[in-house]
């Protein structure tokens, strides 16, 4: 599906992408990913039972109510990166909160909360993934020659691929994979070609686990169903017999980045998709914003695009938020931004604009 453009100067040298995407929360939340402030609500509401059926979910809920307060009727709850936070303290710190959470018992918590996250995300989206689905149909129909960055850790965008691209096609998360070598090498070997298509996690991947011993990823199965039930390790709620690394046998963490904790970047995988996404970007033509918005908790993107961004590129805004701040948001990265005023679906669903953006033809409508 992939395939890079040639300069007529010099032939064979790779001039960049045409497109580069950059999705944020808005993106997945189109395709009925529930949003980051909706998630803990909804761990700790009856909604979902099989939270309050299992060991998993009785451990993380049993925590959170210990640990903080609420109000159900006001809609006031902690939010998602209060709660991570607090985890991250003592882990960080290698700290117990008390005799009966000492550090190993945190550090569970917290993979059993990332579990619940990954499993309210799957009950709660869309399965078909109608929006991330057309939006692989418009790049497949008009310019597959396009990057994605992601700060989604969900997988919708992935699974989406896979149901319009069940052919060759595959996604190349610019990492290195310990399970799928094999895979890739016996891709490459075939013919015609598998195209690969890049989608740079920059928050991490609900799928992705981390062995803090080889630092390497294994890539989970798409999971389609969480099972909150499944064998587990003593009163450890995170661990399951397939998360241990098979080369060391260390027990693997989930790899993503909540939301305000820029300390993490630092992450050698992380770091790795950051530079892998600033080539992208400054040798592409323009770059694509949906459903972004540039939170000050997210200081390190700023700075990527910051020092990045060209004059010659244009940037382009799909987002129908009311926020009256987003626009200086943009215009402190580049003076060349245009606004579309519409949501993901809704600009997918205007098929010349589509098509004027991924084709380049045409001068791209200014709206607001
Ligand atoms: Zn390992």
């Amino acid at each position: 599906m992939y395939i890079p453009k040639t300069s007529s100067n010099y032939p064979g040298h790779f001039i960049g992408r045409d497109v580069v995407f950059v999705f944020g929360a808005g993106a997945s939340y189109a395709d009925g990913a529930p949003l980051q402030a909706d998630i803990l609500p909804l761990i700790m509401s009856d909604e979902l039972p099989d939270i309050r059926k299992s060991k998993i979910g009785q451990t993380v809920t049993e925590f959170i109510a210990e640990n903080f307060a609420w109000d159900v009727n006001a809609r006031i709850y902690p939010t998602l990166e209060t709660v991570f936070g607090f985890l991250d303290y003592f882990i960080s710190q290698d700290e117990h909160l008390n005799a009966q959470y000492p550090n190993a018992r945190i550090r569970a918590i917290k993979e059993g909360l990332i579990k619940l996250i990954h499993y309210v995300i799957s009950v709660k989206s869309n399965q078909q993934g109608k929006t991330y689905r057309s939006f692989w149909e418009a790049v497949c129909r008009y310019n597959p020659n396009i990057a994605i960055l992601t700060l989604n850790y969900d997988t919708l965008l992935e699974d989406a691929f896979s149901n319009i691209h069940p052919g060759p096609g595959y996604v190349d998360y610019c990492i290195h994979l310990m399970n799928y070598d094999l895979t890739e090498k016996k891709q490459m070997h075939r013919y015609p070609k598998p195209e690969a298509v890049k989608i740079m996690k920059g928050h991490g991947s609900l799928n992705w686990k981390y062995c803090h011993c080889c630092k390497q990823v294994l890539l989970t199965p798409r999971d389609t169903k969480i099972d909150l039930f499944e064998e587990h390790n003593g009163e450890d709620p995170g661990s399951s017999a397939k998360y241990y690394c098979p080369i060391d046998a260390s027990e693997f963490e989930t790899l993503i980045i909540p939301p305000s904790h820029i300390k993490k970047i630092s992450h050698l995988v992380i770091s790795q998709i950051l530079s892998e996404a600033m080539r992208e970007i400054r040798s592409c033509k323009k770059v694509l914003f949906v459903g972004y918005s540039f939170p000050d908790a997210d200081v390190h993107f700023k700075a990527l695009f910051k020092k990045s961004l060209s004059r010659g590129q244009q940037v382009i805004v799909i987002n129908n938020t009311k926020s009256k701040t987003l626009k200086y948001n943009y215009l402190a990265l580049t003076s060349n931004v245009q606004f579309i005023k519409l949501s993901f679906a809704d600009f997918l669903g205007n098929q010349c604009l589509v098509k004027e953006i991924l084709t380049g033809t045409g001068s791209t409508r200014s709206n607001g």
